[in-house]
């Protein structure tokens, strides 16, 4: 059957996938949700003998119902390829009482690259579908690890365009200097003088600005968004939880249909969302674990019903979870107000206006799937060390945010079930983090020399991703303002 995607803030004309994951954004500042989430049609053992790739045409082609099978397996065929370092793409690790989802193997080391190394591939199947002739210039604002992966995943791609805003002291060292050290002419990174929210706010503005637009088409381009709110990047990311169920059916950990908890560690609520998708497709999940750092706007969330986003922006050690207004959790609000466009847009507004909305009791009893946490620092920075110490898996800080808020989580219910945590980076990408959580006494090494002694106490060899930043040079120092984008996007295109 096919899926067609509506807005989630008002009643226009729906669209195909294709011109879905061209607008990024829809024209009235919604996001595209399918009007119906397919159910799996393989059955969970038949799963459990397929490979990342098969899996991942699987769910994909339920959800893409307007690319045909050719061009959807050439799309998934050239993202899953030995650009990942081993050939399970996503492979599930076991440590202490959990399976770690290793979805950082990909060549930016984060999990971002399990959406955005197939992003560009249909993006530029969905302009010649569509038979676009403007160069699309992607858009994105980071916290941090989407920036490196957008810019690695376009890079020198024909008729494409990217421009990357990241908070200029918002993000690690080695974040930073993966994206300023980007090779590409069609590449450009900018330092904006703001938080992660600003970024965001600033680029969905750029987005829904009808003049831009207008000029931009007469001199032949149009924008997307490699964000995760282009249904692009949601949907290959519900395939790895039902990859992760299937290897754990295969090797024997779970019985076909045995219920599975999810632990996943949120900033824009994309990730989870994938997660929440997979489970209305039919996947046996029973609880969806969200943890949060400091910025714990969705736990708050969880057990008032009130989003709330009026509080100090906390820059912690896990950037890319330091968020405040997570995109995604509309494609959930809008489907808990039972599809109501008007009734999301109206929540929307206030979150745009006096910055916080409440639900009502109704659309809260639907959240009954979701369990919502955080981790302070220190318990962020315990629980890398602990896990160390335990078993020697070294695992990056949001990692241990998710890992920690588990412990939270068997404490106060009790429940054993088999749980999957999403480890969304690698430890070297947060390397002086995760290093002085270990030992403080890690904190005088130099950056690299970090990287080394992680290799060593890790057992792990270190990541091409980071061998190759070691000497590369800066290529991109643009800094602006926040009210500077739009100037600094049109100067890039030449206008
Ligand atoms: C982006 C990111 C997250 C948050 O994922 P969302 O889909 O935005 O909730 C968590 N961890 C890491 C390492 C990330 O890069």
């Amino acid at each position: 059957m096919e899926v067609i995607y509506r807005s989630t803030r008002s009643n226009s004309e729906p669209v195909t996938a294709s011109q879905a994951i061209l607008k990024g954004l829809s024209d009235d500042g919604g996001l595209f949700v399918p009007d119906h989430i397919p159910a799996l049609d393989k059955s969970l053992s038949e799963l459990a003998g397929m490979s990342y790739q098969q899996v991942a045409y699987e769910v994909m082609k339920l959800f893409l119902t307007d690319f045909t099978e050719e061009e959807l397996k050439n799309c998934i065929n050239n993202a899953y390829d030995s650009k990942f370092d081993t050939e399970k793409i996503a492979p599930l690790v076991q440590a202490d009482d959990a399976y770690y989802l290793e979805l950082f193997h990909g060549s930016t080391i984060a999990f971002k690259d399990m959406a955005l190394s197939i992003l560009p591939h249909l993006m530029i199947t969905s302009a010649r579908k569509n038979n676009i002739k403007n160069e699309i210039v992607i858009l994105t604002a980071t916290s941090g690890d989407t920036g490196k992966a957008a810019l690695a995943g376009f890079a020198d791609v024909k008729g494409t365009r990217i421009i990357v805003f990241y908070p200029k002291n918002g993000v690690s060292p080695i974040q930073e200097k993966q994206m300023v050290t980007q090779k590409g002419a069609n590449t450009f990174v900018v330092g904006i003088h703001g938080n992660f929210d600003d970024a965001q706010t600033g680029v969905k503005k750029i987005f829904s600005d009808k003049e831009l637009a207008k000029e931009m088409d007469e001199k032949g381009f149009q924008f997307s968004s490699a964000n995760s709110i282009n249904i692009g990047r949601l949907v290959p990311q519900i395939c790895y939880y039902v990859y992760a169920y299937a290897q754990l059916l295969k090797d024997g950990k779970i019985t076909e249909g045995e219920k599975i908890n999810v632990v996943v560690p949120t900033g824009n609520f994309g990730n989870i969302l994938a997660a929440f998708y997979a489970k209305n497709m039919g996947l046996p999940i029973d609880k969806l674990i969200c943890a949060s750092n400091d910025n714990k706007v969705l736990y708050d969330f969880f057990r008032t019903g009130t989003y709330d986003r009026n509080r100090e922006f906390v820059l912690t050690t896990s950037p890319s979870m330091d968020i405040l207004i997570s995109s995604n959790l509309e494609r959930l609000i809008y489907r808990i107000a039972g599809n109501d466009a008007d009734k999301n847009r109206e929540l929307m507004n206030a979150l745009s206006g006096n910055g916080k909305y409440e639900i009502t009791e109704e659309m809260k009893a639907q959240l009954a799937d979701f369990y919502g946490n955080f981790a302070s620092e220190a318990e962020t920075a315990a629980e890398i060390r602990r896990l160390y110490e335990k078993c020697g898996y070294v695992i990056d800080t949001h990692t241990a945010v998710a890992s920690a808020v588990y412990g939270k989580y068997v404490v106060e219910t009790g429940d054993h079930k088999t749980t999957v945590i999403a480890s969304t980076a690698s430890p070297f990408k947060f390397t002086r983090s995760v290093m002085d959580a270990i030992d403080i006494k890690y904190d005088a090494m130099g950056d690299f020399e970090l990287v080394d002694e992680l290799s060593k106490i890790a057992k792990v060899k270190v990541p091409n991703a980071i061998e190759e930043i070691r000497t590369a040079p800066v290529l991109h120092d643009t800094q602006c303002d926040v009210d500077k984008m739009k100037d600094t996007v049109k100067s890039f295109l030449g206008m």
